[in-house]
């Protein structure tokens, strides 16, 4: 019995030197990388039950990055390895703490053979939450048809969907993602945007008109970044303030931070606001410190740091 189920690409990351271009970079370390699997982790630590799944290329990468979520205590075991393609990796090179490029060779990657039959459909609809990212769609036709045939799932077994948009714009443009990502959103219980997310596919530019045209029977949650957060859900909506950080050394993994939060919130059947107070700490929490998923805290840090932090942004 999981609380939530989540599936996508993670990859292997290998990050230059910091402060050196790529291009002239010789060392590099070894992190693992994939949206879904962060939040999968990041729920994990905060004290739920999650299962990962993708597929996996048959070699040392692969084992690694199955491994590495494992060994967190994510339940991977629909995981699937194939011989057919290899895992994608990614390259991360960091100029400064705010400039940060990314170099994909994910294409035709194990995960991109994602494709319906790989889904088990009673394991999917046992969870009470399935959180899908608008990455996966993005990564092949028959990783678009797993995301909807795990929609199908989810509504037949009435399993809570939370969606991510995470609009990644190396991966498809704006006009093939926008049709694509709206029926998704239509289908969610949940939706997750980043302002600028919200503004490309409701064309519209504010939070709260972003957050109407999602519609009112959805919990809409609009990230503001440093700000922190606005939410909309029926007639209840306002801004959730961002906490403080003492220092911004990573800004990547906030919103998967974000999303961990929120759902574990729901779980805990907080309120609204406390639902997204909760996303603002692990999302604050996470730019803190270096890497997608090594900032994820646990339950007891979470909590210190929610009782310790006074200090709202004004
Ligand atoms: P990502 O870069 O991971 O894709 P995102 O664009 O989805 O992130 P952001 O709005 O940047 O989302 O960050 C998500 C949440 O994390 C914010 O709503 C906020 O709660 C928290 N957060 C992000 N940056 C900061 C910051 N500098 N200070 C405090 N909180 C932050």
């Amino acid at each position: 019995e999981l609380d939530v189920v989540t599936f996508g690409e993670t990859m292997v990351l290998l990050t230059s030197e910091p402060m050196t271009p790529l291009e002239y970079s010789s060392h590099f370390y070894k992190q693992i990388g994939g949206a879904e699997s962060n939040v999968a982790i990041g729920l994990q630590r905060l004290g739920h039950s999650v299962g990962w799944f993708s597929k996996l290329g048959n070699d040392p990468f692969g084992r690694y990055i199955h491994k590495f979520v494992r060994g967190e205590g994510v339940d991977t075991s629909r995981c699937i390895y194939t011989d057919e393609a290899p895992t994608g990796i990614f390259f991360k090179e960091k100029r400064s703490s705010t400039d940060i490029k990314v170099y994909y060779y994910r294409k035709q990657s194990a995960a991109s053979l994602l494709s319906p039959d790989d889904l088990d459909e009673e394991y999917i609809g046992r969870a009470k939450f399935l959180h899908l990212t608008g990455i996966t769609p993005a990564l092949s036709l028959s990783c678009r048809e797993a995301v909807f045939k795990a929609i199908e799932i989810a509504k037949k077994y009435k399993v809570k969907i939370v969606f991510d948009p995470n609009i990644r714009l190396k991966l498809w443009t704006l006009e093939e993602a926008r049709p694509v990502l709206l029926v998704i959103a239509a289908e969610a219980d949940v939706v997750l945007p980043g302002l600028d997310e919200g503004e490309w596919l409701s064309g519209r530019n504010t939070p709260e008109e972003i957050a109407r045209f999602f519609g009112n029977e959805k919990l809409v949650i609009i990230k503001l970044g440093e700000q922190g957060a606005y939410y909309r859900f029926k007639c209840e909506s306002g801004y959730v303030k961002g906490f403080a950080v003492p220092q911004l050394v990573d800004p990547v993994g906030a919103g998967d931070g974000f999303a961990a939060g929120v759902i574990s919130g729901l779980l805990r059947n907080e309120s609204i606001p406390d639902v997204v107070k909760r996303g603002n700490a692990v999302g604050a929490i996470v730019v803190g410190i270096n890497g997608d998923v090594e900032g994820l805290p646990n339950e007891g840090e979470l909590e210190e740091f929610l009782q310790g932090a006074v200090h709202h942004r004004d």
